[in-house]
């Protein structure tokens, strides 16, 4: 922990000469890489540190080649990229990994300078914050969708007129039809001829369908993972579960992925029985909120079910048609659409990990977060399950009030052990 508050105190000094603060960057991720695979953390599962692995390596591939890497939001499309060679820089992670060695509150700062508004998602304002400090390498290009999360679409516009990147801003609707589905599919060809002319190499749809194929299997290991948490207990952190949205997002369709997917399930069916009670989370644990470190990473008291938004869409893809096929997961992503998709999602996760108690921790600046909390507050009270919603910042730390957080998730962990 000291390494990295050192390495994050090393960025920080440099952070008004970039070349230097970058090279930093870069070595500081080189050694991880080394280190990770020379010393494991014995206590944490081989599936997480494999992922962990993939997690870092994918950020050092970035800053190796920048030149064949796309920034991408989480929902991206990125089995064409897979398909094509072109590796994704998945923004929100990048900001975790930034806020993970603390350095979010200078890049939040420098955006705010820059005139980004401060109630702004964090996710966004670190990764703007890096353009404006010049923490960024330049991107071929850049994708993004226009679902769920409102504050995509204007980070990306930014960044990309500062650093004059291509972007492609993938429209998705609300509503789940055939029409809908041509229209997704329509863009999605356009985007793939603007990829095609940006990086000279053509798509090969077969090996779109190998990736598609790929990502199938591992949703059906997911789906099996998911149905031992209700009895087993895998010893995990928040940010390892965090991590599990590149495999579940951004990686989906890669060898390793299915790989990682393999490994997980094995890692649960050897777990030992869960004998602690088990909390479920929606939308994202807050990884570096202190009350929550202490009571959930590795604990055998309490164990981290997971939470919902690895699990966002669980259906097949169709390999028939790779592109039609990838517009429908879009479209019918449960965080797409009526709320109801949300509850549904909910509720089956609810059904399968059998959880003693849910916590929803609403991230500031997050409207989709915020969103129909009534109606998860009601869907828990009706299911009977203790239901925890906390305000905070997943990523800007000075916005967490951890007298007040610890004051209340005490009192639910307490009405939890009592139950
Ligand atoms: S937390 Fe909410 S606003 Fe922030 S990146 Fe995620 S979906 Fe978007």
């Amino acid at each position: 922990m000291n390494a990295i508050k050192s390495y994050g105190n090393i960025i920080t000094k440099n952070l008004s000469d970039s070349k230097k603060a970058l090279a930093y960057l870069k070595l500081g991720l080189n050694i991880a890489g080394v280190y990770l695979s020379l010393f494991p953390d014995r206590k944490v599962p081989a599936s997480l540190q494999f992922l962990q692995k993939i997690c870092v390596n994918s950020i050092k591939d970035y800053f190796n080649h920048p030149d064949n890497s796309m920034w991408v939001n989480i929902f991206s499309p990125t089995e064409i990229l897979h398909a094509m060679g072109v590796n994704p820089l998945f923004i929100e992670a990048y900001s975790g990994f930034l806020a993970g060695i603390s350095i979010e509150g200078q890049l939040i700062d420098a955006a705010e300078a820059a005139g980004i508004s401060n109630s702004l998602c964090s996710f966004h304002k670190v990764f703007l914050g890096s353009g404006e400090l010049n923490l960024l390498k330049k991107c071929k290009m850049s994708i993004t969708t226009s679902m769920i999360c409102d504050g995509n679409i204007g980070t990306f516009r930014y960044l990309s007129e500062k650093y004059q990147t291509p972007l492609y801003i993938l429209d998705i609707p609300y509503e789940y039809n055939k029409e809908n589905v041509n229209y997704v599919k329509n863009q999605l060809q356009e985007m793939i001829r603007n990829i095609e002319e940006i990086f000279g190499r053509k798509l090969d749809m077969d090996r779109l369908k190998e990736v598609i194929a790929r990502e199938n299997q591992s949703k059906e290991l997911l789906k099996k993972y998911l149905e031992n948490l209700a009895l087993k207990n895998l010893s995990t952190s928040m940010t390892y579960e965090l991590y599990m949205l590149f495999a579940s997002h951004v990686f989906l369709g890669r060898e390793e992925t299915l790989s990682f997917y393999r490994m997980l399930l094995e890692d649960i069916q050897r777990a030992p029985d869960r004998r602690g009670k088990g909390i479920f989370f929606i939308h994202v644990p807050p990884l570096f909120e202190k009350n929550f470190i202490k009571y959930f990473n590795f604990s055998p008291e309490f164990s981290i079910l997971g939470f919902d938004l690895n699990y966002d869409f669980l259906d097949e893809i169709e390999l028939r048609d790779p592109l039609e096929g990838i517009a429908r997961k879009l479209l019918l992503n449960s965080y797409n659409g009526s709320f109801d998709r949300k509850i549904a999602l909910i509720d089956m996760l609810m059904e399968k990990t059998r959880p003693d108690g849910v916590i929803h921790f609403c991230h500031f600046g997050c409207k989709q977060a915020l969103g129909g909390i009534y109606l998860l507050q009601r869907y828990f009270r009706e299911k009977n399950i203790p239901f925890l919603t906390l305000d905070g910042d997943v990523i800007d730390k000075k916005n967490n009030q951890e007298g007040q957080t610890k004051t209340r998730l005490e009192a639910f962990l307490e009405i939890i052990r009592n139950r």
